[in-house]
């Protein structure tokens, strides 16, 4: 299948840049084609800026880049709110074939010295208080040349350039040409991974594994084509704000962006939905299980909070329950969520898809194009039903092969990169996910969870996903975590951290006999909705700011299953 633009992402072109390629296409094609709705926090501003307009201000932030000696290959971090610049800065780095690395706001100073350290960044840009962050840590830094602040007034003194002053002087329309060097598989941008397992990791991706390989994103989940308007919650420092951007501009759809500096409030996306033309959501699960409580689901039969164009819903990042995709259904009478599977290694290589019925609590199938496999230890593709590791199979040569996932991860103290792709016992090679999943006859993926979280129970393997799942059902419960918790007979018993509900944490409070009854309650529930030894032996009712979480709202069920395993040898040892 051709992509939106006339570059196939199925095969590798022997030339590529994603400015001229897809950007410049559409803006030829019309140069009023909107590329990016933008309002502020308040929803009181609103911009609509065109293809012609990115095209344009690229170049001219691709010449400033040459003035200020910002060249190919150089790294530049990047922090700040959801401003327009930030898409015309980098729009100009993949012209100039400058890296760009987005981070996430919410990062302090240690974690940007971390980031600038680990990368060797030669440029960071950012907001003012970012700046301020990057100031402290500048000095522990030797590769860092270049700071630029976006907004306010910049810090000259300290050698700080403030972007519009030094853009002014560059004629808006100034020429670049894009370096004869960079070629498909020149370097193109670093995400750190979200650092659910660990410290995040740094994946370098090239200038076509995201920016070309993301029209399948677009096209397969997310349904754009000129016309649809975007609109994505996650902030830009994740992968996720690249998946975003580089599919809508590829299918040549429109971006929506709310430049929202405040905590996620459930009221607030719904009035956004109803006030704007957004056709197209996506929104982690987390957002969505808030979405479906009870008072939001009133909400939104009302006026002010129907969504005034919304026709495809799309969640991912993590398991998305089954219960959250038959009740958003319901409330939004009939726009089911797509969920789909991918990392900040790869483009979206699982998703329920328009063309395929959703299945509820399924990731949906490979994307096309794409070698997904689940495969056992030797590499062999698992028989339905048949929990494995999910993989992309590497195989085909020259410009035939899958280019949809990272370069490598950079090694922090060498600079090396490990693509991480190894050879199984059968002789295939794959790039094996970390994750595991079982297929079922008709090809949907079902997630198990991550390797290292499924439990081993007895010789039974248990995943946590599916006991969550269960647990969700019930009407008491907000969330819950479930982990292996070590066991002296079974090895490992299935552990369930779980959030209830202000109503049923009130019945609860201090009362150990309620709290013993609800267990019991819960525990029977979840032998009856999902195979009986699944149930979750031991439960522990906690707030919900005791679930570790990463900055993105994952939970970190590795920190809970070590707090487990202290207990248990502190229990030991006494
Ligand atoms: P780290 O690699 O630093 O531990 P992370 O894996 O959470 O963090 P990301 O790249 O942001 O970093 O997330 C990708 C992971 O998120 C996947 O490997 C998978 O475990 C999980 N995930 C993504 N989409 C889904 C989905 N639809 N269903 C279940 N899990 C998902
Ligand atoms: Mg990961």
């Amino acid at each position: 299948m051709a992509s939106s633009v006339p570059v196939s992402p199925l095969r590798l072109p022997s030339s590529f840049n994603f400015a001229t390629d897809v950007v410049e296409y559409w803006a030829q094609k019309d140069p009023s084609h909107v590329a990016l709705y933008w309002t502020d926090q308040s929803l009181s501003t609103t911009k609509q800026l065109t293809y012609s307009h990115f095209a344009r201000q690229s170049r001219r932030i691709a010449s400033l880049w040459a003035t200020l000696g910002i060249k190919q290959g150089d790294t530049a971090i990047i922090i700040s709110p959801r401003i327009p610049e930030w898409w015309e800065i980098g729009l100009a780095c993949l012209r100039a074939g400058v890296v760009m690395c987005p981070c996430t706001t919410l990062l302090v100073d240690k974690d940007i010295e971390y980031r600038l350290q680990v990368s060797h960044a030669t440029t960071f840009i950012g907001d003012a208080t970012s700046v301020a962050k990057c100031l402290r840590v500048s000095s522990k830094c030797p590769n860092l040349r270049t700071i630029i602040q976006l907004d306010g007034v910049a810090d000259t003194g300290a050698g700080v350039i403030d972007f519009h002053a030094a853009l002014h002087k560059i004629p808006s329309d100034a020429p670049f040409r894009v370096p004869a060097s960079l070629g498909p598989q020149s370097p193109g941008m670093i995400f750190f991974t979200s650092g659910t397992t660990g410290p995040p990791k740094m994946v370098l991706h090239t200038q076509t594994s995201y920016p070309l390989a993301h029209a399948l994103t677009g096209m397969h989940w997310l349904d754009l084509a000129p016309g649809k308007i975007y609109w994505n919650l996650s902030e830009q420092g994740w992968a996720k704000a690249a998946w975003a951007w580089l599919s809508t501009w590829n299918c040549g759809a429109s971006l929506f962006v709310h430049d929202d500096r405040l905590p996620f409030h459930p009221r607030r996306t719904m009035q956004v939905l109803n006030k704007f033309p957004i056709t197209t959501l996506c929104a982690p699960p987390t957002v969505y299980r808030q979405l479906v409580l009870e008072e939001n689901r009133r909400y939104f039969a009302t006026a002010e909070g129907k969504p005034r164009a919304l026709t495809h819903c799309c969640g991912a990042g993590e398991p998305l329950n089954e219960s959250v995709v038959r009740t958003w259904k319901e409330m939004t009478g009939g726009i089911e969520i797509f969920d789909a599977y991918g990392q900040t290694e790869t483009i979206v290589v699982c998703a329920n898809q328009k063309v395929n019925k959703v299945k509820p609590g399924s990731m949906g199938k490979p994307v096309p194009g794409v070698p997904l496999v689940v495969v056992d230890a030797d590499g062999n593709v698992t028989d339905p039903g048949v929990e494995g590791d999910i993989a992309i199979e590497i195989s085909g040569s020259g410009s035939h092969h899958f280019f949809g996932f990272f370069e490598g991860y950079i090694d922090k103290s060498t600079g090396k990169i490990d693509n991480k792709i190894k050879t199984l016992a059968n002789g295939k090679k794959f790039f094996l996910t970390g994750d595991r999943a079982s297929r079922d006859q008709d090809g949907y993926f079902w997630f198990v969870g991550r390797a290292d979280d499924v439990i081993n129970s007895a010789g039974y393997r248990i995943g946590p996903f599916e006991v969550e799942s269960t647990l969700k059902l019930h009407p008491s419960v907000v969330e819950s975590a479930v982990v292996g918790s070590p066991d002296a007979t079974r090895d490992e018993v299935v552990k369930a951290f779980v959030v209830l509900t202000d109503n049923a944490a009130a019945r609860i409070a201090g009362d150990a006999e309620a709290a013993a009854e609800l267990t019991r309650e819960l525990q029977e529930f979840c032998k009856r909705n999902a195979a009986p030894y699944k149930y979750p032996r031991k439960i522990e009712f906690v707030e919900a700011a005791f679930l570790p979480k990463t900055i993105s709202g994952k939970i970190k069920r590795a920190e809970l299953k070590m707090l487990e395993r202290r207990r248990y040898q502190e229990e030991n040892a006494r």
